[in-house]
């Protein structure tokens, strides 16, 4: 079949048959009209339009040695740096066309990761099974060109205890029962990005685990409309926004959304299985997946970066006071706090490793660099919304409804005491408004930023594992005369090999 146009992404998705997704408490029926959901799936579109359009095509598309055949980036395997920084980039522009998180980048980096520790499985410990049933797979999501989601991180119970010493046992996704044909497994993942507008989602472990925790080290990937599976969608901030009409105030572009996905004895067939009881690899699959996901960031949180900074400007200018220091200081202070973000997330692509010794692909991103951009990312956004906040005035918290510019008995009022400068009508500046209102505090650009792939100690404790003190302690001490050996190494740079590099 090949690459698929956003079209036929949306007419996948009302194929699905067992699918049950709920929606503020009800059911929802098809997920491509529903008003809460519809933003949701016009920017996954985005993912798939990207490879047709004139400015995105070359991005978007690459070449794949698996099926012989141009596949779309979102479901392409890296096969050098240039794939990581073309990653980026394409992330950076489609935040500029979606205004939100697009949400197709958590299934891409499930695939990488899999192709990457189901080959060093083969390559470490000479079983197969597991690459030639993932190769399979992968195969599969390429010649569909599917939506895919990735689910990691689990509702995880009482923080302090193992998955297996829970109180309750399916506080983590686990196997529940061992078949000749496949498995069952049962339990729940939480804060799932784009869960509801997917064709199949991949499951991982959230953690490394040990040998008590075996029945939790699985991964597998099933189709979202399989029996036994149920998504809970979440809310956020200004949701329900979207349930009204308008142009303005209605939401009309696009949203992302989260939810908790919820696996009740839901049948695995082995073919599906990409890890399964492997406690000891569990580790290594989630440091991979993460260094990812948190390089990615660099491209869409610049991207979002880009409209609230280009929004901040324009209300400036709306009223007149686009060229006062101040505000050009506190522009410029915007600008570097979003390239800084965006050259981290370069730095760790251009830096970026291959960790397999045999075929094509097994490329990875430098983990220290990824870890420093999402670090970035966890404070810069926050930062440069409040700049954003405070050149926009308070009237970013206040502005009247577009339903009060509409009535005729306002009308007039409203267009006369909103306008700043003559060249720019009312319904500009509520429009700019909005959009930076509903942007620049979006679950997208600051709680996701956040937490998503990981909150912020996560990235702390391993800059704490890959930056060795030892050897900068050694450098300071050769240079205040003190006595020691120093070993100057290959790298440069005085960090640790992560544990997939070992
Ligand atoms: Fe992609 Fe960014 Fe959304 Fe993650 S947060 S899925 S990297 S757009």
């Amino acid at each position: 079949m090949g690459l698929r146009t956003g079209d036929q992404y949306v007419d996948g998705l009302r194929n699905r048959k067992h699918v049950e997704i709920y929606v503020l408490g009800k059911q929802v029926d098809d997920v491509t009209t529903h008003p809460f959901l519809r933003p949701s799936v016009k920017a996954f579109k985005a993912t798939f339009d990207a490879a047709f359009e004139e400015d995105t095509k070359e991005l978007a598309r690459a070449y794949s040695p698996f099926i012989n055949e141009e596949v779309n980036r979102f479901v392409h395997i890296h096969r050098g740096p240039e794939d990581l920084v073309a990653k980026v980039k394409l992330l950076r522009r489609l935040s500029h066309k979606v205004g939100a998180c697009f949400q197709r980048c958590v299934g891409w980096d499930a695939l990488n990761t899999l192709f990457i520790i189901t080959t060093r499985i083969s390559e470490v410990e000479g079983r197969r099974t597991y690459l030639e049933r993932f190769l399979n797979y992968l195969k599969y999501v390429q010649r569909n060109d599917l939506a895919l989601a990735g689910a990691m991180t689990d509702v995880k119970g009482v923080r302090t205890l193992r998955p297996s010493e829970q109180p309750n046992l399916d506080s983590y996704v686990h196997v529940a029962e061992e078949r000749s044909d496949g498995i069952i497994v049962r339990g729940a993942k939480a804060n799932i990005t784009g869960i509801a507008v997917v064709d199949e989602v991949i499951v991982m472990p959230t953690r490394a685990m040990t040998e008590k925790d075996a029945d939790y080290a699985i991964s597998f990937a099933i189709p979202l409309d399989s029996p036994g599976v149920k998504v809970v969608v979440g809310r956020q901030v200004n949701d329900a926004r979207r349930l009204e009409d308008g142009e303005i105030d209605g939401l009309p572009y696009f949203f992302n959304h989260e939810g908790m996905l919820i696996l009740e004895d839901v049948f695995v067939p082995w073919d599906r299985v990409f890890l399964y009881k492997d406690w000891a690899w569990a580790g290594q699959l989630v440091e991979v997946f993460s260094s990812f996901h948190r390089q990615g960031y660099a491209g869409c949180k610049a991207g979002l970066g880009d409209v609230v900074i280009g929004a901040a400007y324009n209300l400036a200018k709306q009223i007149g006071v686009a060229d006062k220091a101040h505000v050009q200081d506190k522009l410029t202070e915007m600008v570097f706090l979003n390239e800084t973000m965006y050259s981290a997330g370069l730095a760790a692509s251009w830096e970026g490793r291959k960790v397999v010794s045999s075929g094509d692909g097994g490329w990875w991103v430098n983990p220290m660099y990824a870890n420093v951009t999402k670090q970035l990312v966890t404070r810069f956004p926050y930062e440069i919304a409040r700049l954003a906040h405070d050149i926009a005035g308070g009237i970013i918290g206040t502005a009247p409804s577009e339903a009060d510019l509409r009535n005729p008995s306002l009308k007039g009022l409203l267009e006369k005491y909103l306008q700043g400068v003559q060249e720019y009508s009312a319904e500009e500046r509520l429009r700019m408004l909005r959009l930076l209102e509903n942007i620049s505090l979006s679950v997208a650009y600051l709680i996701e930023s956040v937490h998503g792939a990981g909150s912020p100690e996560a990235q702390r404790i391993s800059m704490r594992r890959l930056y060795d003190l030892q050897i900068a302690e050694a450098i300071s001490k050769r240079l205040a005369g003190l006595k020691v050996k120093i070993q100057w190494g290959k790298s440069i740079e005085p960090h640790r090999p992560s544990d997939i590099e070992k």
